[in-house]
């Protein structure tokens, strides 16, 4: 993931490690633009790396390589077991079960909450000791767009860490260009059908997601502004000037009731992706709606 978008909070969270004043309890809000899961995940690799870099964690340790394997036996996740549903109090048992049983070990132990507003009331009561007084070296994450819905008692018990919203113009300044350059190009070839909607979802099922959407909700935003206006584009700095000509040669495709649907599916996408929903299914309904450009 691109750290360049989240970097004062970074820098926050890495200066909390280095100089040893790492809470037990961390939340994380902010707005679901704000990428807090992947940050947490980013964190979680950074306090495990056996040979951190100044501010990253090295990528090819032994720890590492579990990390990345998603293998990491200290890492710990607590999510809902379905999209939309509560964390439920048996879950954090087991949580809890796992950290009294391996305490005793040297390191840290990472759990990373995630949506923690999904814990429900029972839940939230069995978690509460174990915030006050960690077993063993803890460090329990929680991530959360609506932090109003967390109980207070869970709230007070972690020390806050706001996310801010990401500009969506320093959002594609900071995107890789090489990789922005082929998605236009893909989503070309969609319209052409060079490629399949479901080639287009498994190769792009791939990336990181929450980036992913992010861009092509600009895509999409920006081709519904020059459909309406073809002179939006001189407001445009954040796009190349062949990218410009790129999004307008797509837009050309479009109406612009076509263009709504579309950017309200990414929307919609954006809503539920803290519940880890399958991005590859996401990814063909939005290739085969941008392939049929001209249908309606
Ligand atoms: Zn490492």
């Amino acid at each position: 993931m691109n750290m360049a978008i989240h970097k004062k909070e970074w820098q926050l969270l890495t200066n909390l490690f280095a100089t040893n004043r790492l809470p037990h309890a961390l939340l994380f809000t902010g707005t679901i633009t704000a990428d807090k899961y992947n940050v947490a995940l980013k964190f979680a690799q950074y306090i495990l790396c056996q040979k951190p870099l100044t501010n990253n964690a090295c990528g090819d340790c032994k720890s590492c390589r579990l990390f990345t394997a998603k293998n990491h036996p200290d890492l710990l996740l607590l999510e809902p077991d379905a999209s939309g549903k509560q964390i439920k109090i048996d879950q954090v048992r087991a949580l809890i079960n796992i950290l009294t049983k391996t305490s005793h070990q040297s390191g840290y132990k990472i759990v990373i909450i995630n949506p923690a507003d999904a814990l429900n009331i029972a839940a939230s009561n069995a978690l509460l000791k174990t915030l006050e007084e960690p077993l063993g070296q803890t460090c329990i994450i929680l991530c959360s767009s609506n932090e109003n819905k967390l109980m207070e008692t869970v709230r007070s018990r972690c020390q806050k860490i706001r996310f801010s919203a990401q500009n969506a113009n320093n959002f594609i300044a900071q995107y890789d260009q090489i990789i922005l350059n082929e998605l236009l190009a893909d989503l070309d070839s969609l319209i052409k059908e060079e490629i399949t909607f479901v080639a287009f979802a498994k190769k792009y099922a791939k990336k990181d997601q929450i980036e992913l959407i992010n861009i092509l909700q600009i895509i999409c935003r920006d081709m519904l502004l020059l459909r309406l206006d073809p002179e939006a584009k001189k407001n445009f700095n954040h796009f190349s000037e062949e990218q410009i000509l790129q999004l307008t040669k797509l837009a050309n495709h479009f109406n612009p009731e076509k263009l709504i649907k579309l950017f309200d599916l990414l929307i919609e996408n954006k809503k539920s992706q803290e519940h880890n929903i399958n991005q590859e299914l996401f990814l063909t309904e939005f290739g085969l709606l941008f392939s049929r450009s001209t249908e309606c």
